[in-house]
């Protein structure tokens, strides 16, 4: 159990996640790299899954209040920056749960949380849970009013439940381990007949196996190899009245709040520091047939200082997103998107600069570099693409007349 002093908590846990990081995730890569097709490196995880579930990862994500052993973003911030610092990949395995999770955590109902969430609550197993958003043809125009716009995914009322039919895409953990399902998918879909977002958009929860699941293509993605990435179609899935969470029209809010954004930008401080780690220890001994170790050459150590500058940065704004948002301080969510945007643009550029440190060296997959260059391409990506949701918020929240651009300052 989590000790009462947060910051000797999460002291705690960051040498516990570190530890299991280092003896544990470290080796996953080799394993799941050494698999031809996506589905057997996805379920090359399971074992690492597993560990993560009985060393109690998955119940820090869950609230005390709900049963869990969760004390906050903070925490979840430390528990992502040390895991993601052992495998990116598999480390998202678990924190995708984590999203899946969110709108039940977040705006689910007792029953709900008494039917869905004890898998979760387990220290054994490997629960998996889904938050189905992402369309084919896009989703970033999910709140644009009108018909034949903004998401396509459709719940229809009939016979006393809800019929859900559509396409999703880039959904983790929708395959589950065995291509039926993830054990509870969060389906987010267009209710009822307004054509007014705000009015119709709804989140459903779909236990599995999903009866009325299709996968339709398992994708291929640059990075996080060892996560399964598929396209499919849900097709007259039935969900009960009692499985809608909140009301038809909370959709938008609970999307929005299911998506935080100061975890990705602890996920980019993970992997800046392992490549960082990686370039300072190339430049300090290595002198490519030179009089001295490369780091005494200026432009490599102007290149390695301001990496070493963007990684303070990032961590500064990430945790201080973090203490807002355990706080309920007024600005928590821009200061969140902001880690989100900031975070997962200095990761890539950071990698680019460490891999020019080492050099050619550094294209090959001996080093840790190439690999993590390829899963942290998708920070800014995914989890609301920087372009398409994360600077569109932001935008909205300066056009807003009751905006306060130095609320932040307080939080
Ligand atoms: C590893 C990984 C895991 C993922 N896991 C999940 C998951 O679990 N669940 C899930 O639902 N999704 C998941 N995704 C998908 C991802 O989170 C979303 O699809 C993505 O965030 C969509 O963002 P987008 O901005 O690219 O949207 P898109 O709609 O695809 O937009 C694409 C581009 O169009 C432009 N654009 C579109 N509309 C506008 C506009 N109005 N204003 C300005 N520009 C616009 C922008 O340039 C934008 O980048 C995952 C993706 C990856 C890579």
């Amino acid at each position: 159990m989590p000790s009462t002093d947060p910051s000797s908590e999460r002291k705690a846990l960051r040498a516990t996640a570190r530890e299991f990081a280092g003896d544990v995730l470290s080796k996953a890569r080799e394993v799941t790299d050494a698999l031809p097709t996506a589905t057997e490196r996805y379920r090359a995880t399971r074992p690492f899954y597993e560990k993560m579930v009985a060393a109690g990862f998955l119940r820090r994500l869950v609230p005390q209040a709900l049963g869990g052993d969760g004390t906050g973003a903070s925490t979840a911030a430390v528990l992502a920056e040390e895991l993601v610092a052992g495998d990116p990949s598999v480390a998202l395995n678990l924190f995708s749960t984590g999203l899946g999770l969110a709108p039940l955590l977040r705006a689910g109902n007792a029953d709900q949380r008494a039917r869905h969430l004890p898998p979760f609550l387990a220290t054994a197993g490997a629960p998996l849970a889904s938050l189905a958003l992402s369309e084919p043809g896009g989703t970033a125009n999910l709140d644009e009013p009108g018909r034949d716009v903004g998401l396509r995914t459709t719940a229809r009322r009939r016979n006393g439940q809800w019929i859900v039919n559509g396409a999703k895409q880039w959904v983790s953990h929708a395959t589950g381990w065995e291509g039926t399902g993830p054990d509870l998918m969060a389906v987010v879909a267009r209710a009822g007949n307004s054509p007014d977002p705000r009015r119709s958009t709804a989140v459903l929860l779909v236990p599995g196996p999903i009866d009325g699941l299709r996968i339709d293509e398992l994708l291929d993605p640059l990075g996080h190899r060892a996560h399964l990435l598929p396209r499919f179609s849900l097709v007259d899935v039935r969900v009960p009245d009692a499985d809608l969470v909140g009301e038809v029209g909370d959709g938008l809010g609970i999307v929005n709040a299911s998506f935080g954004g100061a975890l990705i930008g602890a996920c980019a401080a993970g992997v800046m520091r392992v490549a960082f780690d990686a370039a300072l220890a190339f430049a300090r001994t290595d002198r490519r047939g030179g009089r001295v170790p490369v780091v005494e050459h200026q432009g490599v150590g102007f290149l390695l200082a301001d990496v070493k500058t963007r990684i303070e940065a990032v961590r500064s704004l990430t945790y201080r997103a973090c203490a807002a948002l355990d706080r309920g301080a007024p600005g928590a969510e821009e200061l969140s998107v902001h880690a989100k945007v900031f975070g997962s643009e200095a990761a890539v550029q950071s990698l680019l600069d460490l891999m020019r440190v080492i050099g050619v060296d550094s294209y090959g997959h001996h080093l840790p570099l190439a690999g993590l260059l390829q899963d942290a391409l998708a920070y800014p990506l995914f989890s609301g693409g920087n372009i398409g949701f994360r600077r569109r918020r932001l935008q909205a929240m300066l056009a807003d007349p009751a905006y306060d651009p130095w609320a932040t300052f307080e939080a």
